[in-house]
């Protein structure tokens, strides 16, 4: 009997056990930290062996092959044990692609994946089709194939996943853009990040399609070294050459498989980085031969993803929105894009190497007022105390959310969209949006 080891006792991992145990192998599951309850019922239920805490070798290297989860870098001394003696190790999704035959929607890109494989999620369950939600998002895609499989899935795919996947192949890929992120798990080097978000298209043969947004220089440079077998779809916000999908004279437009347009104005979601979210969810869910009017009528009635330019409430007159998902500089560049009325942007937090250069126009021409919320906020001091703008310095969400209450005149908007992760004040980026949430609420 061939052993499965899987490294990792989290949504992927513990749904990967299952699968691997169903389709006959001696499966161990190893967790170094303590493996929520969850997890451990559904272990314990299918009688799979599983330990915490720790990670024993003789139990470990002595696997066929090894799926990981995603969270854990390559670099772990585990990992690199099992590297060294050759085992193969693969992602959760790779595995779990091996004993399905049905269409795989897959999403990336370094913004905008969650919005995306939602909104292409809504429209599949609109249209009544039999769809799973997975990957990054939803259920572990191998616990799905092997006690509720279904005819679509839609999967969020990080590069993380990406890179541990093989022979796995996309019906439809999307990629919906390329920004530095992450570089601390890519040895520093941009090329490598690329490369594994480019693994998207591997393995596609002519019945795919690929989906891409054309004015992203990075996947444009790299699309020069690709032979690609799969069906091209392009999109962009103006028409430009190639393009299939579009803004064209403030219409909504595909052209192809099946063409249909749309007023921009009906899509649900706002903001330039949502036009190229929505186009990307128009044109897969157009290949998959959804009917236009559905597609039509689901894009302008999705109600959009928690923390990501949420509206929350407006109070005496400002509007607040709750973008605690904007981890990165360009999630907080569209963000600000989107802005309407002067606005005053809370930004801070765990700093992941971020360049502010890209996002300080935008703040002199958006912004009028500036609420630091950071553990140590100093080089957000270095960087924008200079813009003449005013700013406020603070260390919790309650502090901040009184400076903004304090800032905003009426007609304003509060926008949290900090570009930094959230780990120096809160549990995460969920916690990070709650708080600021129900402090706004309580004004
Ligand atoms: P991901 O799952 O890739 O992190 P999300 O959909 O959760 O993406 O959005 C993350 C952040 O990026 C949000 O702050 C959102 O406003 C912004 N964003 C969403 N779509 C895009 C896009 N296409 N390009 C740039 N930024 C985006």
């Amino acid at each position: 009997m061939k052993r499965i080891v899987v490294l990792g006792a989290g949504e992927s991992g513990a749904g990967a056990a299952v699968l691997a145990q169903k389709e006959g192998f001696d499966v161990f599951v190893s967790d170094m930290a303590t493996i929520n309850a969850k997890y451990k019922k559904l272990l314990d239920d299918h009688g799979i062996e599983w330990e915490e805490g720790q990670h024993t070798e003789e139990k470990i290297l002595n696997a066929d092959e090894v799926i990981k989860s995603p969270g854990i870098p390559k670099e772990a001394p585990m990992v690199r044990k099992i590297a060294e003696k050759g085992i193969h190790i693969i992602s959760e999704i790779e595995f779990a692609g091996r004993y399905t035959n049905s269409k795989m929607i897959c999403i990336t890109g370094s913004n905008g994946k969650t919005t995306t494989t939602s909104l292409i999620y809504h429209i599949f369950k609109e249209a009544g089709y039999d769809a799973g939600l997975a990957g990054n998002i939803g259920r572990s895609l191998a616990l799905q194939v092997a006690e509720d499989p279904h005819e679509y899935y839609i999967i969020e795919l990080s590069s993380f996943q990406l890179d541990n996947m093989y022979d796995f192949h996309a019906n439809i890929a999307i990629l919906l853009n390329i920004t530095p992120d992450h570089l601390d798990r890519y040895d520093y080097c941009m090329q490598n990040y690329v490369d594994s978000k480019m693994r998207i298209i591997q393995n596609q043969t002519e019945k795919d399609s690929f989906i891409f947004w054309n004015d992203d220089p990075i996947i444009k440079k790299e699309l020069e070294k690709y032979d690609i077998k799969s069906v091209i779809c392009p999109f962009s916000e103006l028409k430009e050459k190639g393009s299939i999908g579009y803004i064209e004279e403030g219409k909504y437009t595909i052209e192809k498989p099946m063409p249909f347009n749309m007023e921009e104005e009906e899509l649900s979601l706002s903001g330039k980085h949502n036009i190229y979210n929505s186009l990307a969810a128009g044109i897969a869910t157009d290949i998959a031969g959804i009917r236009k009017e559905v597609i039509r009528k689901s894009l302008s009635d999705f109600p959009g993803v928690e923390h990501r330019l949420e509206k929350v409430t407006k109070v005496a007159g400002v509007e607040y929105i709750n973008d605690s998902k904007a981890t990165n500089v360009d999630a907080c560049w569209y963000a600000l894009e989107s802005m309407k009325t002067p606005t005053i942007l809370i930004i801070g937090g765990k700093d992941k190497g971020n360049d502010y250069d890209a996002i300080k126009p935008l703040v002199k021409q958006k912004c009028a007022g500036l609420v630091y919320l950071g553990a140590d906020n100093s080089k957000l001091h270095d960087n924008f105390d200079g813009l003449g703008i005013p700013v406020r310095d603070t260390h919790s969400m309650k502090e901040c959310v009184e400076a903004c209450y304090e800032m905003a005149k009426p007609g304003d908007t509060v926008l949290l969209s900090p570009c930094c992760a959230s780990f120096d004040l809160f549990k995460n980026m969920e916690d990070r949006g709650e708080q600021f949430k129900t402090l706004v609420k309580n004004l």
